[in-house]
């Protein structure tokens, strides 16, 4: 990486958005941001704009960019605010952009990724629900811009790392038996069964291993996050359903592994900081620093592994089910979980009614071929009016229920 990189950052007052700036922070003269993006946070990219002067900054939503534009021209900064995902499109193809890190929440993050891959940039990817949601349309795009896609999510990176190179340091899939991915287990791993009902947003929230973005950390915690992952495995390994296994280890050192045919298995280890496989992307194929402590082996002492119970992580099934349908089926899936998630943390659904709202949306779906993105757009429109309609039925038996016992009592 001799020369500096121009990059854009979208989403870039979330958890993975403030640890890209912190890595790009410790290695000033590398790189120049020239791009910010968030959905309404106006003081915190303010901030960030202040102190990485970026060309542009693009808010989602147009009160909040309004705002953004007049505090930006107070501070007397040389910015252009744009709005909406158009604007989040267009600060991901710019010409004089070399990177984008894609890293907004949710299907959300779809459209200006696909500008990116489009453009024919280099993609830092975190943003695992573009590939969920589009999978052969973001590949179709990657490989028809010429976009090079670089894994952030620390499973997929680790994969990354560990994959056979040939001479010229190129990533092949030769001689490959099985991708393992590893799982944390979250913080419900060895919650009794019987009190999971009673989850609370805060407690799915707190991570054993990481701190991240809360829809993360409550996919974490059912295990669809490991599901969406093993979906995003397939994608960019180009590996079957049947290739990819998930391995709980709850210690998460070993972000993952590839097992080979002749028995060996390499795996890639670290301290659980994000900062590692974004600093391995931003400067791909060299090395530099992360601000991450480097691992102890002797402190750490033993590491632990075990196969994820079904029972306790139904989603993980689901996504593995989807993954077999194909077609609309993981693009359903991630509307569901989407919707399913947001309401868990408004407080209007309870843990264990997440799987079931997902199950019933993927038994309602008519799995359509997906060609288009008009196709992932339509699907994901359908399953959240099925999943809108599977709320509601749940919440009209609930005020029927409590009318019921009020009667009673
Ligand atoms: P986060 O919630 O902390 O941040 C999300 C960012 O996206 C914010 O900047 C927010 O303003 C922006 N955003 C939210 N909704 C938007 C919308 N509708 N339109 C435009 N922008 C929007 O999330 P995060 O934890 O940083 O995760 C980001 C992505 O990275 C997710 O896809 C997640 O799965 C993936 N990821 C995160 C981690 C982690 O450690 N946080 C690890 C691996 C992968
Ligand atoms: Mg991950």
């Amino acid at each position: 990486m001799t020369e500096k990189q121009n990059l854009t950052i979208l989403g870039s007052t979330g958890s993975i958005g403030i640890s890209t700036l912190d890595v790009v922070a410790r290695h000033p003269g590398k790189f120049t941001i020239v791009a910010l993006t968030a959905r309404h946070q106006v003081d915190a990219i303010l901030e960030q704009c202040l102190n990485f002067g970026p060309k542009y900054a693009v808010m989602l939503e147009p009160q909040a960019a309004e705002m953004l534009a007049r505090k930006i021209k107070q501070a007397g900064l040389d910015c252009e605010v744009l709005c909406g995902v158009e604007g989040m499109e267009k600060v991901a193809a710019l010409p004089e952009v070399d990177a984008v890190m894609a890293a907004i929440v949710g299907i959300a993050g779809l459209r200006p990724a696909l500008a990116a891959a489009r453009a024919g940039k280099k993609i830092l990817l975190a943003n695992k629900e573009a590939l969920v949601t589009a999978g052969p349309i973001f590949m179709d795009a990657v490989r028809t811009g010429g976009a090079t896609l670089l894994p952030i999510d620390s499973e997929h990176n680790a994969i990354f790392q560990a994959l056979p190179h040939d001479y010229a340091g190129q990533p092949g899939t030769s001689g490959i038996r099985r991708i393992l991915l590893t799982a944390s287990g979250g913080p419900f791993r060895t919650a009794p069964l019987g009190e999971l009902d009673l989850v609370t947003p805060a407690q799915a929230c707190a991570h054993p291993n990481w701190v991240m973005g809360q829809k993360i950390s409550v996919d974490s915690a059912t295990m669809m996050n490991k599901g969406l992952e093993v979906i995003e495995a397939h994608w960019l390994f180009n590996a079957t359903a049947a290739q990819i296994e998930v391995v709980i280890h709850p210690e998460s050192v070993i972000h993952s592994l590839v097992e080979y045919i002749d028995g060996s298995v390499i795996a890639q280890l670290g301290n659980p900081d994000m900062r590692t496989p974004i600093a391995y992307a931003l400067a791909y194929p060299e090395r530099i620093a992360a601000g991450v402590p480097f691992l102890d082996l002797p402190k750490l002492g033993v590491l632990h592994f075990e196969a994820p119970d079904e029972l306790r992580f139904p989603c993980l099934k689901l996504a593995y089910h989807a993954l077999r349908a194909g077609r609309r089926a993981p693009t359903a899936l991630n509307a569901a979980n989407e919707v399913a998630v947001a309401s868990f943390l408004a407080g209007e659904l309870g843990f264990l009614q997440i799987p079931q709202l997902i199950e019933a949306v993927l038994e309602q779906l008519d799995n359509r071929p997906l060609a288009a993105l008009a196709d992932v757009l339509d699907a994901d429109q359908e399953a959240r009016i099925h999943a809108g309609q599977w709320l509601a039925t749940v919440q009209k038996n609930r005020i029927r229920e409590k009318h019921g016992s009020l009667m009673r009592s």
